[in-house]
């Protein structure tokens, strides 16, 4: 029965059933062998032959025994057939030398014989019934010639149909029971087969039984390595156990993911289901399938690892940190131990960004990370909230001192100059501290209060560690509010313009005006720019308000080429912020407001500084674009960005702004003029005009004009006006200049 693979007996489809069968028939023979013997031993006729009876026993116990040893499918058929042959053929010659009516061994095994055949094919059970039916027919012609006082031959006759009849009927019903169930073995064995997934069955020792390509591919290994040997000796040590899917009770389906060996050494990992199955026939065993879930564990390892650390750096990042603070913080109250956390942020990083480009920045971060990793104690968590910005968690702090003191360690740590392409940054940062004191503080509040210190350390000069106090709180607070107040002056136009006029010192006449900018707060009074233009770029508000600013300039500006006719006209410069020369659409937007106003052209002049430029191309693009609808372009602060010159090659300028901070240091000493004298020798030679900020004495005007520049702007001028002092001004330092021409002239 079943397939014709070696070995396919054993597996625990369809051949149990056939085992079954078979070892029934044995068991009958069996039986037949032995009331042979009996009958033997008290004969109920007289007739008995030893013969047929020695043959039928030996016939049956061989055939009993072969059938029951399972062995059926490797026996040679011709051997056996051949045995059955001639003991068939022996019983018939005994019954007929016997002369007399069967003995019931005899009758029994020649009825029995024909169901050893059913299972090797029917025509050979076929032929074995009529070789039965023939002996029959001639024992009974026999025996009703010699004694015909035995039965009457119509009784014996039906008797031989009866025998032959039951023969064939439970032969062919044997028959189609087994190509049933090699049928339904076969089909599920494609199945099998051919899954993409991975089964086996195992017995109860766990030992493979049968296993399918699948599998044998999941695990690299053959059928042949696999069959016969033990599961565990496949499966990853640590996993084996609590390998529940190996212990799955009956009618469950147990789902577990395991590790398996490959025999390079690889790992895999399966989702395995496993359920022990209890058949009607045959012996328990274990069905398992298992899916390759290696890449997709894989994937989720990597998406849990993203989910919890910044990608850059390979630190934690902000939602791990902020975790780790919430638990330490509800750990604290058991422990008595203290929080802190210490943010850093560095200095001048935009400045790396801006000049050198975002891939010095990251190179920088990157650099700076493993540094800032060193310098944390063990129980401490370090992470990168984003940007420039580091955070790490002090977790079971005995005191505040030691806060401090950690973050002295961070500080010195990132003090190594680091080398990029295109130049040098020597990082440093702004530390921030904060302690967790009494039970108000949640994680958020925590990182707040370090944000303010932090803050505090930029403003005071950079470069330092601040430990939060409450001072601080109530100052976040107030930029909060700041920042909530400006998106409404903005809006509702609380935001004024002074003018802060540039004069000639050798003709006295107004060069230009500066628009500043202030903001009259409603309850806080007048606030300067250097208040809230910082807080304006860092909120993007700086868009809006410098809108303001150009619209509020042109049209002052329109309204005062009216009334003060001079040649070249009046000209009035605004300060425009990096970040709003970056919104696209920003040259368009001045064309179209000096379209819509009377000004001459040529008499507006945008005022930039080198250090807010954060996007070089853009920034050029839109220069250029201003220029050609003739509007100046003015470099403010000249001097105190990070690398001036670079700029003054890149960028399309027509006027420098000296800062005002050389013009302070002339008072001082000499080596300040040195420095000015080579910034006025360049700026003839790129035909720049030079304007000096913040001129504040006379003493400072005559060492400018022996420097060779005449453009002055400062208090010693004028501080910016309100708008409706500035043509009184411009009135008065007519006469002014009357007098010198005057003066000159005579
Ligand atoms: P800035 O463009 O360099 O403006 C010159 C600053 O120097 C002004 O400060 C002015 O009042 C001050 N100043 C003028 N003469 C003297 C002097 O003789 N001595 C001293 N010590 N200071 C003098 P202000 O008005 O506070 O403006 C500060 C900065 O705010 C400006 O520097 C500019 O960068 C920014 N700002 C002002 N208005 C705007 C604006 O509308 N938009 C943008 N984006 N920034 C603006
Ligand atoms: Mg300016
Ligand atoms: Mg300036």
């Amino acid at each position: 029965v079943s397939s014709s693979r070696p070995g396919a007996a054993s597996t625990p489809f369809g051949p149990g059933r056939a085992r079954f069968l078979a070892r029934w028939s044995g068991a009958l023979l069996v039986i037949a062998g032995v009331t042979g013997a009996v009958l033997l031993a008290f004969p109920p006729a007289p007739y008995a032959d030893y013969a047929v009876v020695v043959s039928s026993v030996v016939i049956a116990v061989l055939a009993g025994l072969t059938l029951l040893s399972g062995a059926l499918d490797h026996l040679p058929l011709g051997t056996f057939q051949v045995v059955i042959f001639l003991a068939t053929v022996l019983a018939a010659l005994g019954v007929y030398g016997g002369g007399g009516p069967s003995s019931g061994a005899e009758m029994l095994f020649l009825w029995l014989s024909p169901y050893a055949f059913v299972f090797f094919s029917t025509r050979q059970a076929a032929l074995q019934t009529s070789l039965v039916a023939g002996t029959y027919a001639v024992v009974l012609a026999v025996q009703h010639r010699q004694h015909p006082g035995i039965g009457s031959a119509g009784v014996l006759l039906g008797l031989w149909v009866m025998v032959v009849a039951s023969v064939l009927v439970v032969g062919i019903l044997v028959r189609h029971l087994g190509r049933t169930v090699r049928d339904v073995d076969q089909r599920f064995r494609r199945g099998f087969e051919d899954s993409p997934v991975a089964a086996a069955f195992l017995d109860l020792e766990l030992e493979f039984v049968e296993v399918n390509p699948a599998l044998c591919n999941l695990l690299g290994r053959t059928r042949d390595e696999l069959v016969g040997s033990s599961v565990l000796l496949v499966s990853h040590a640590g996993d084996v156990e609590n390998a529940r899917w190996l212990r799955a009770g009956p009618g469950r389906i147990v789902e577990d993911e395991s590790r398996f060996l490959r025999p390079d050494g690889t790992i895999v990992w399966a989702e395995v289901a496993g359920s022990l199955v209890s058949p009607e026939i045959g012996a328990e065993y274990r069905f398992c399938q298992f899916r390759d879930v290696t890449a997709h564990r894989r994937d989720r390892e990597a998406l849990a690892h993203q989910a919890i650390h910044d990608p850059l750096t390979g630190l934690y990042n902000r939602t791990l940190l902020l975790d780790r603070t919430a638990a330490a913080l509800a750990r604290r109250d058991q422990k008595g131990t203290l929080v802190g956390l210490i943010l850093i942020d560095l200095d001048q990083f935009k400045v790396v960004n801006d000049s050198l480009g975002h891939e010095a920045g990251d190179a920088v971060l990157m650099a700076l990370a493993p540094l800032l990793a060193g310098a944390v104690a063990p129980t401490d968590t370090i992470g990168r909230l984003g940007g420039d910005e580091f955070l790490v968690l002090l977790d079971e702090l005995s005191s505040p001192l030691e806060a401090v003191d950690r973050a002295d360690r961070l500080a010195e740590a990132i003090g190594a100059p680091i080398e990029l392409t295109g130049g040098m940054y020597v990082p440093a940062a702004s530390i921030g501290v904060a302690v967790a004191s009494g039970v108000e503080h949640d994680a958020a509040a925590l990182l707040r209060d370090a944000d303010a210190a932090m803050y505090r350390a930029k403003a005071g000069g950079r470069n330092r560690i601040e430990v939060f106090d409450r001072s601080m709180r109530y100052e976040a607070l107030r930029r909060l509010q700041l920042e909530h107040d400006l998106r409404r002056a903005i809006a509702e136009g609380d935001l004024v313009l002074e003018y802060q006029p540039v004069v000639d010192t050798t003709t006295g006449k107004p060069v230009s005006l500066e628009g500043l900018v202030r903001w009259d707060h409603p309850s806080r009074g007048r606030i300067g720019p250097d208040e809230f233009v910082p807080l304006a770029e860092q909120t993007g508000l700086i868009v809006a308000l410098g809108d303001w600013v150009l619209r509020e300039a042109i049209t002052q500006l329109a309204e005062w080429q009216l009334l003060y006719l001079v040649d070249p006209p009046l000209r009035v410069t605004v300060n425009v912020s990096g970040r709003q020369l970056a919104v696209p659409g920003f040259a368009d937007r001045v064309a179209h407001l000096l379209r819509g106003s009377a000004i001459a052209p040529g008499s507006l002049g945008v005022e930039i500084t080198e250090s807010v430029i954060i996007d070089v191309e853009v920034a050029y693009e839109t220069l250029e674009s201003l220029r050609a609808l003739g509007v100046n372009v003015l470099l403010d602060d000249f001097g105190t960005g990070y690398s001036s010159l670079a700029y003054l090659e890149q960028f399309p300028i027509d006027v420098l702004k000296i800062d005002r901070s050389f013009v302070a240091r002339l008072d001082e000493g000499s080596d300040r003029a040195v420095v000015l004298e080579a910034i006025f020798a360049m700026a003839r030679a790129l035909h720049l005009s030079v304007i000096a900020e913040g001129v504040e004495n006379h003493g400072q005007i005559a060492k400018l004009r022996d420097l060779g520049c005449t453009w002055i702007q400062g208090f010693v001028v004028a501080a910016p006006l309100p708008r409706e002092e500035v043509l009184g001004f411009l009135i008065e330092q007519q006469t002014i200049a009357r007098a010198i021409d005057r003066g000159s002239a005579r």
